[in-house]
């Protein structure tokens, strides 16, 4: 416990403990505790619970948070008094809709009266999204709730093989800027590759690595991961060790970074979608490719008109997040249970869309989805990395990176992309190009494919 409280004021110790936390990892003892165990073996427990078994829970945990929120949360008690609510006028899961919902804009400017009154913060760092575009929304959460998190995630994996402590390498993370772009933290035990593999020795390394730690699973992110396997298969390797499975996480997954890696892998991609203020989880389910939210993380609403992912999640008592808004869009959510699995998880649904930044909005009104534009982008020889930015409603700046040695054939290829988008996008939007080195990633090291700097607010309108 001690050890915990220690873990959970990192930012404020001595460099020797971060030190530690960031090469050796955290030691099983504290990562597999007893909060640990008991929300794992819940939720294997669980998981086939009837669908009223697993409402009846929520609306137990509901009822909590909202007591918790009235009682201690300046933002929600003023919430629930201007509209004349008490926590006991929530009957019912459905009552949930008299509570407004809250935006991202909202939490960043009342951040302070977000905070719940009866638990102290002094040693709690600050947690962040990662804030691809604009500012990163700051909030608290307890290491506890980290630990939480970590039992829900190995839940999730154990469908497809995955024993909690079982070695994994992670390419994921800030970017390691070192010739050896590798850190093996033995007490978690994790070798992390940094996402950002620079030519076909890399790839040899690479190889090695993975091959020398012995590991069966690879975690991270399906830009870094998917550029891998396309090198691999480039550059013709032979992969030197065989895969369970293959985690795909925090960034949007497009269907040819899941072929290449199943692919070249020759194993199965797993793919969760979760966010950093934990208020909706799902990953899929290990029959077929549907996700299925996870009714014990929290309640899932799906927006009817924008399909925006609205989200309270059950394990933050510091920040609450309830009815948050996440800005993720999916595809029309199904409530049967799956067919192919026998969970009552719900909702069911065929893809994460993205987030609302990831679509594109064409003057004639079109919204058009990542997944729809990834078309002509298929097959590409010469050029290695792309990136589509909306500037405008009609103005689109296309970054492109091309492989080492590039010839008159990159031309033609570039060409060919810009046709082809302009095709999907109508002639009434301008694209532009710009030719670049490296295609940057953020300061976590994630690639983002598409940002438009409209969609949000007219997909909204
Ligand atoms: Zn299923």
């Amino acid at each position: 416990m001690i050890i915990g409280r220690l873990f959970t004021a990192i930012p404020r110790m001595s460099t020797l403990v971060k030190v530690v936390y960031n090469y050796l990892g955290i030691p099983s003892f504290i990562r597999y505790n007893k909060t640990f165990w008991d929300t794992y073996n819940f939720l294997q427990k669980s998981q086939y619970w009837p669908r009223e078994k697993l409402q009846e829970y929520q609306f137990k945990q509901l009822k909590k948070l909202l007591r918790h929120a009235y009682e201690n949360v300046p933002y929600y008690r003023k919430t629930f008094k201007k509209r004349g609510l008490r926590p006991e006028d929530i009957r019912s899961l459905e009552d949930l809709n008299k509570i407004p919902c809250l935006d991202k804009d909202t939490f960043k400017s009342r951040f302070n009266e977000m905070i719940a009154k009866n638990i102290d913060i002094r040693n709690m760092p600050l947690s962040h999204t990662s804030g691809t575009t604009g500012k990163p929304l700051q909030f608290y959460r307890t290491y506890t709730e980290n630990i939480i998190e970590w039992a829900f995630i190995c839940h999730q994996w154990s469908r497809v093989g995955y024993k909690p402590g079982e070695r994994r390498v992670e390419i994921r993370g800030p970017l390691i800027n070192k010739k050896k772009p590798v850190i093996h933290r033995p007490l978690d035990g994790v070798l992390r590759l940094s996402p950002v593999i620079r030519d076909k020795e890399g790839v040899s390394f690479y190889l090695r690595c993975i091959k020398s730690f012995g590991a069966r699973y690879i975690h991270g992110y399906p830009s870094a991961i998917a550029t891998l396997a396309g090198m691999i298969k480039k550059y013709s390797f032979k992969v030197p060790f065989k895969l369970k499975a293959v985690f795909f996480a925090s960034e949007e997954v497009y269907g040819w970074e899941r072929k290449i890696v199943e692919e070249v892998f020759n194993c199965r991609v797993f793919s969760h979608y979760g966010q950093a203020e934990h208020v909706a989880l799902a990953s899929e389910c290990e029959n077929s490719y549907f996700y299925h939210f996870v009714p014990q993380y929290g309640i899932v609403e799906i927006d009817p008109k924008t399909h925006e992912i609205i989200g309270t999640g059950f394990f933050n008592y510091v920040n609450p997040f309830i009815r948050y808004k996440t800005t993720d869009v999916v595809s029309e959510p199904i409530l049967s249970e799956c067919e192919y699995c026998g969970r009552s998880y719900f909702p069911l649904i065929e893809r994460i869309e993205g987030r609302m930044e990831d679509f594109i909005v064409t003057p004639d009104g079109a919204v058009i989805p990542p997944a729809v534009i990834t078309h002509p982008f298929k097959d590409l020889k010469t050029i290695k990395n792309t990136q589509l930015i909306q500037l405008d409603i009609d103005s689109i700046l296309l970054r492109v990176s091309f492989f080492k040695n590039a010839t008159n054939k990159s031309e033609r290829e570039l060409n060919q992309l810009i046709c082809g988008l302009q095709e999907i996008f109508g002639p009434n939007v301008k694209i532009e190009t710009e030719i670049v080195d490296e295609i940057k990633r953020t300061p976590t090291g994630k690639f983002r494919w598409i940002i438009s700097k409209v969609s949000e607010k007219i997909l909204n309108e």
